[in-house]
């Protein structure tokens, strides 16, 4: 099991780290909302633990739009807030489960244990648009029985686009999820990195289609005739 620590007090999240990793599990900790954009793609997790006041934003934020972009593992939020309406913003933003500061560890583990018995966070997802399947668990996107032959960053980009098929998804969303804390490189990168995408899509014949809305950014259709 790989766990992804969002907490900026980087004392406690070393003491997380350890604790877990005495538990079995394998620990990353990141300690801000660019940092999490960036390194939650990069890994298959299971989990993330996430604190809410980062020094760039809201550990919500970065809930919110881990959520937007089809990720469905658990997210344990922990933080020093106490008030009813931040614990129901959490669950809104798509936290599974909430811990206020301080706490036991083994309180924590205890609810690691709860919301990775939930049968979502167990259940192989596999998300299939046109002739394109993508392996939810894994991130790979399968074209009948072989791999499209994608770079990472198309691969990622399709991985986005798949999990919102038939919704526009923005480009300011696709740069965060595609680029990470390496975003907007160019203006245009995304552009750049759509076309190469639809070259490779052309090329492999998955009868689907990016179509451009002007604007606002794109839409992944599987295409009907
Ligand atoms: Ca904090």
């Amino acid at each position: 099991m790989r766990v992804l620590v969002i907490e900026d007090q980087l004392r406690f999240a070393q003491l997380l780290k350890d604790c877990l990793e005495q538990g079995g599990f394998v620990v990353d900790t990141v300690d801000s909302v660019a940092g999490f954009n960036a390194q939650a793609p990069a890994q298959d997790y299971d989990l993330f633990i996430v604190d809410l006041g980062l020094p760039d934003g809201d550990g919500l934020q970065a809930i919110r739009s881990y959520r937007d972009a089809g990720g469905t593992k658990p997210v344990i939020v922990v933080t020093a807030r106490n008030m009813v309406n931040d614990l129901v913003n959490g669950l809104d933003c798509g936290a599974d489960d909430f811990l206020t500061k301080p706490f036991h560890i083994e309180a924590l583990k205890a609810r690691i244990r709860a919301v990775l018995r939930r049968p979502q966070a167990i259940q192989k997802k596999e998300h299939c648009v046109g002739r394109l399947k993508l392996d939810q668990e894994t991130g790979e996107i399968h074209f009948e029985d072989g791999n499209v032959a994608l770079s990472p960053a198309e691969r990622r980009l399709l991985a986005v686009l798949m999990r919102r098929a038939g919704s526009v998804v923005s480009k300011s969303l696709i740069d965060g999820q595609v680029n990470g804390s390496d975003r907007c490189c160019t203006p245009n990168a995304v552009e750049q990195l759509v076309s190469r995408l639809r070259k490779s899509l052309a090329r492999a014949e998955v009868g689907v289609d990016v179509k451009t809305v002007r604007g606002i950014g794109y839409v992944l259709e599987e295409r009907t005739h």
